[in-house]
């Protein structure tokens, strides 16, 4: 116990902000995370580590992670628990913690796991846990499987990521400056935090309770991740009152939101003195979404050390020196010879290929280029846009052969997505005697920076403008990958015509267009430069690094939330 006592010592002796999200991608090996916005909280958390910034991170330890996919001949996806072990990693912390749950305490532990920066800086990420003896069966798993079961479970998990977690910070000592909320799910952080800011009872006339609310929204920073209301969870409040009983603060929320359903981005945006959205075009979207409330625009980047194949990190330490800690170094990216680039990319190109010939048993060629689209397969991503006149494409790869991989899950609800599978698999087999096509099942953090640096383009076709930032055609930017793709989220902003990449249509999408202009890119622009110009491909590669990844970086992200999130 002894040592553990020191270390929390160490940890809260500083005063943090408080980062809350409803998953973080800690490692490849930790299942912690189903898609863009764990990765972007871990990448979020190691690049405040790499700047010494004091954070502490707080989620749950979704014991039996996301899922682990498979699929089977048919494309169809079945799902599996993916467990894992925190006491592998993480260390047990001397604290438990009460919750209450529909009329009864739910008690939480936590894990302390600890992410270090560049410079050895320890950054501790607080991993909350219900799997305690003390809880029945049903309230053990209620951190174990993330975004698993009903409305009721999520309710469950977001009042043990909400109120435990603030619960936790204050018995185990954290003085905390901000509380970060990473998209709504820990909103209902606010409910202890009113209490804190209540005002005295003699300040307060007879038969009202007043908070300070000014203040209380000085300490609160909102970052939503989701263009459409929709995507946002609510709950009707018997079920609310059910779960958690009537309070006080319950009823300033209720007021402050006005409706029948409690809407936790509206909790979050109506106590946050700060809230952004994760782009510029998203934070504008949001604006119209949210006309009473001021919404800044951080644009979401990559933490660089996660998502650099080692072969480009050696270029990028001799002729960039700095960049792990300050990717704007990376716009140096010019100096480095064309032939160290194409090297370094062949490299991790036929690593690729290895692996697809080891999980799908194809060969793929390594002269022949390879386009990736990696992502949630959820219909607004549109997978299935390549497709959309397959004797085109059929056309397009007789002339200019081209390979294609593709991975991502869907999730266990979304029908649609899983539908668009299935779509997937078969266009494979009509295509499979004139484009080699592999899909990498069980998409994760591993088989992505696999991806993002072995293909040669990166292909996103979301439709706007539901794409609020995107951050893999990043991480490919990175590797040298250019990338493909409709002007939406991130690369509306990133993307300079035949410098660092291509768009796809002029952002006001509809199918038709982006297809016909996917096809035309592709066949006129984006093929012709990768057999025809070799020295002009390696120049759009050392675009895509000097003009993209040293600018999309989760360091450049951090550094603003510090300086106009934080320190406001
Ligand atoms: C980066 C990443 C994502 C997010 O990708 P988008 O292109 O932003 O949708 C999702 N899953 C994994 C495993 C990733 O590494």
């Amino acid at each position: 116990m002894l040592p553990q006592f020191r270390l929390i010592g160490d940890l809260t002796r500083e005063e943090r902000v408080a980062y809350f999200s409803m998953e973080i991608a800690l490692a490849p090996a930790i299942p912690t995370y189903a898609g863009g916005l764990g990765i972007l909280a871990g990448d979020t958390v190691r690049a405040a580590a790499d700047l010494e910034t004091p954070l502490v991170g707080v989620t749950l330890v979704s014991r039996a992670g996301y899922f682990h996919q498979t699929l089977d001949a048919e494309g169809r996806q079945s799902e599996s628990p993916d467990t894992w072990d925190p006491s592998s990693s993480s260390m047990r912390l001397p604290a438990s913690v009460a919750v209450p749950i529909d009329g009864r305490e739910v008690w939480l532990g936590s894990w302390l796991y600890v992410v270090e920066g560049c410079t050895g800086y320890k950054q501790p990420v607080i991993l909350l846990d219900t799997d305690m003896p003390i809880n029945s069966p049903e309230d053990r798993e209620i951190t174990h499987y993330l975004y698993g079961g009903d409305a009721n479970y999520r309710l469950k998990q977001e009042i043990v990521l909400g109120i435990g977690g603030m619960r936790m910070l204050e018995a185990l000592g954290f003085r905390i400056r901000k509380y970060h909320m990473n998209e709504g799910h820990s909103s209902l952080l606010t409910l202890p935090l009113l209490q804190r800011f209540a005002y005295p009872p003699q300040d307060v006339h007879a038969g009202e309770i007043a908070y300070d609310i000014p203040r209380l929204r000085e300490t609160c920073v909102f970052t939503t991740h989701t263009p459409v209301s929709s995507g946002h969870d609510q709950f009707p409040y018997d079920m609310v009152e059910h779960a958690l009983g009537d309070s006080p603060e319950l009823g300033i929320v209720r007021k402050l939101n006005g409706q029948n359903q409690l809407n936790l981005t509206h909790v979050a945006l109506s106590l946050s003195e700060f809230v952004n959205g994760v782009a510029k075009r998203h934070a504008e979207v949001s604006q119209k979404l949210y006309p009473d409330y001021q919404v800044h625009a951080v644009t979401n980047g990559i933490h660089p050390g996660t998502w650099c194949h080692p072969r480009f990190a050696e270029l990028f330490t001799a002729y960039a020196p700095g960049w792990y800690h300050e990717s704007a170094a990376l716009i140096r990216a010019d100096r480095i010879p064309d032939e160290s680039i194409w090297d370094a990319h062949y490299a991790a190109k036929l690593e690729l290929i290895e692996r697809v010939a080891a999980e799908t048993g194809m060969s793929f060629k390594p002269e022949i280029p390879i386009l990736g689209f990696a992502r949630r397969m959820t219909a607004y991503k549109r997978p299935d846009l390549l497709f959309a006149d397959l004797e085109k494409l059929k056309a397009i790869a007789k002339h200019y052969p081209f390979q294609l991989v593709l991975a991502g899950k869907a999730h266990p609800h979304d029908y649609q997505g899983k539908q668009l599978i299935e779509q997937l698999y078969r266009h494979m087999r009509e295509l499979a005697p004139h484009i080699a096509i592999a899909y990498l099942p069980n998409y994760n953090m591993e088989k992505a920076l696999a991806l993002v640096s072995g293909v040669d383009v990166w292909l996103n076709t979301p439709l706007p403008p539901l794409e609020a930032s995107g951050t893999s055609g990043m991480k490919a930017a990175l590797n040298g990958i250019p990338s493909l793709s409709v002007l939406d989220g991130w690369w509306s902003e990133g993307c300079i015509e035949d410098v660092n990449g291509w768009a796809i249509g002029d952002g006001t999408s509809i199918e038709d267009s982006d297809s016909h202009s996917l096809y035309d890119k592709l066949e006129n622009k984006v093929l012709p430069l990768y057999y025809e110009d070799r020295p002009g491909w390696i120049h759009v590669m050392k675009g895509a690094i000097g003009k993209s990844a040293s600018f999309f970086s989760a360091h450049r992200m951090m550094r603003r939330y510090v300086v106009e999130a934080y320190l406001r």
